[in-house]
């Protein structure tokens, strides 16, 4: 495969380390990075009309609902820089929003190479998404214990504010993770049946998981 030609998708609960594997595949195969929660992150800092609709599910902890989500992401999709390729993280999470998927690639000629999912206990999730920090300038993930930045509240890579995104706390994410169960996990089961399901220990290093993630991309 070469490599600015990959259509992937990105699988797992909440904390699963998603984020953190995306910003090393784009950058090794050169593909946009497509996350749903960022884009609804900027609009809700941006004050749009989408941010304003989408506030109120996201700092529960449910998901926003598919008809705010599908056309944003096809819309995304027939940009010029997705034509060789890209990443999609946070998206599909339904069932619904996977078939919506299928339908836009098809008609568009196209199909997926590969569904990245990441397995991790519940109990690991909840620690690292209720440690987890993160950088206001350029998003970059820390652990107050795991992966803690050099300097308190500084990011190490640009020098940025460190904060706990609203919806990362206890209660929040019980709910993520309840919710991810029942409307994304039935996405393993979909994408099975396709034969482009790849899984993946999500309690290793990032090191160790990009690593498994990079052969079973080329070994597609
Ligand atoms: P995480 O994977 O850590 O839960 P995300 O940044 O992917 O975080 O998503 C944050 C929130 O944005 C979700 O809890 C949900 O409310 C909303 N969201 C993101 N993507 C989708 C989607 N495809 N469908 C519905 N809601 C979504
Ligand atoms: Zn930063």
């Amino acid at each position: 495969m070469a490599h600015n030609m990959l259509r992937a998708v990105l699988l797992g609960p909440p904390g699963a380390g998603k984020g953190t594997q995306a910003a090393k595949v784009i950058e090794k195969y050169n593909v946009p990075h497509i996350s749903t929660g960022d884009i609804f992150r900027a609009n809700i800092k941006e004050g749009t009309e989408l941010g304003k609709k989408a506030k109120g599910y996201m700092d529960e902890g449910k998901l926003v609902p598919d008809e705010l989500v599908v056309n944003l992401v096809t819309d995304r999709l027939q940009k010029d820089d997705c034509k060789e390729g890209f990443l999609l993280d946070g998206f599909p999470r339904t069932i619904f929003q996977a078939e919506q998927l299928d339908k836009f690639l098809s008609e568009n000629g196209q199909k997926l190479d590969i569904v990245l999912n990441f397995k991790v206990r519940k109990d690991v999730l909840i620690e690292r998404i209720a440690g987890r920090r993160v950088c206001k300038s350029c998003g970059a993930s820390f652990h107050v214990v795991n992966v803690p930045p050099k300097k308190e509240g500084i990011c190490d890579v640009c020098g940025g504010e460190l904060f706990q995104r609203k919806d990362d706390n206890r209660e929040t994410v019980e709910n993520r993770i309840n919710v991810y169960e029942s409307e994304t996990a039935p996405l393993i089961g979909y994408y099975e049946k396709q034969n482009v399901l790849a899984n993946f220990d999500g309690e290793k290093t990032h090191n160790e998981v990009f690593e498994d993630v990079v052969k079973a991309i080329e070994a597609k």
